[in-house]
């Protein structure tokens, strides 16, 4: 275990690597996302992920709900009503209860302001955090570092602890029920050492998902999101992708187009293990307390 927060130039030195790639990564531009969900079923196949149960939640056209230890891409459906956009009047009989004439061009929809839907989609995946909590906290050794600077878990000697799930700050590690061990996102670590691009940013048709090195890829989203802003659309913003931020800057960053809780996701979320030294030097200074007046009250009872 290197340093525990803060920027990091050379994460995967500082794991351990003398020589290695560039570190890897995503950037996921949500503004081009269609909701296809070509990524979650790339995902699924290449890396023989179980289904979900098929269960309709009744609750959004989206039935997988939330990142898990079976759902390694989760396609986010965030449906917002705009109600100050303006509605045009086409002329078509109002719909109302039997018996009442409703003015011409105002149905139930127009009455109750909800006169407009926006679609918001989103691709999440594991962060790939520059200080993984859930690496920090494995006492198995079963999450590591891999050359490209990802994060991934060894299924063949995860023990279940479940420790990583609540070291990560973002929800993603989970432990898959009725196996008893934990998943998540390799960022298709087997494809990476061949030289491929994960499945997930293969799959996807409108370019969503990209998959490169991160230095370049956070290049790529300034300009992106200096596009949009020059556009007009100024709710675009980046999330994941600076270096000073609580994590050290996720190995996956987005662009979104609202705030990050409006699709799910924490507005500052901080590496769970940043307080670990201090936390053990306190122990520590503690215990030298309480030897220290152990030994003094041994000593006063001999006299
Ligand atoms: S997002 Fe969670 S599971 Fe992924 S690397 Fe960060 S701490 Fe680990
Ligand atoms: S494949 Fe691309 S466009 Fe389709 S849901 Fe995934 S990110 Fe969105």
């Amino acid at each position: 275990m290197g340093r525990l927060s803060g920027p990091l130039d050379d994460v995967t030195g500082d794991a351990g690597y003398a020589e290695h790639p560039p570190r890897m990564g995503f950037f996921t531009d949500t503004s081009v996302c269609i909701g296809c969900k070509a990524c979650e079923v790339a995902c699924k196949e290449w890396n023989s992920v179980p289904d979900d149960g098929y269960l309709l939640t009744g609750m959004s056209y989206d039935n997988t709900q939330e990142l898990g230890a079976s759902t390694w891409r989760h396609v986010a459906f965030v449906e917002k009503s705009s109600p100050s956009s303006v509605s045009v009047d086409l002329g078509m009989p109002g719909a109302g209860p039997p018996g009442v004439t409703l003015p011409s061009g105002e149905d139930q929809a127009a009455a109750s302001g909800d006169n407009a839907i926006t679609w918001l989609m989103s691709s999440d995946v594991c962060k790939h955090c520059t200080h993984a909590a859930c690496l920090d906290v494995c006492p198995t050794g079963s999450l590591f570092r891999t050359e490209f600077g990802t994060v991934v878990v060894q299924p063949d000697i995860c023990n279940g602890c479940g420790y990583c799930v609540p070291a990560c700050p973002y929800g993603v590690i989970d432990i898959r029920e009725e196996d008893g061990r934990a998943f998540k996102c390799t960022l298709c670590y087997d494809r990476l050492k061949e030289g491929q691009t994960p499945a997930c940013a293969q799959a996807c048709p409108t370019e969503s998902i990209q998959f490169g090195e991160l230095d370049e890829l956070r290049e790529r989203a300034d300009l992106r999101l200096a596009t949009l802003h020059e556009q007009g659309v100024d709710v675009a913003r980046l999330y994941g992708h600076d270096p000073e931020d609580g994590v050290g800057g996720d190995g996956a960053f987005f662009l979104l187009l609202d705030e990050p809780e409006v699709y799910g996701l924490p507005p500052d979320p901080v590496v769970t293990t940043r307080d670990l030294v201090s936390i053990w030097k306190h122990v520590g200074a503690a215990a030298a307390a309480l030897t220290g007046l152990g030994v003094a009250s041994f000593l006063g009872r001999r006299r």
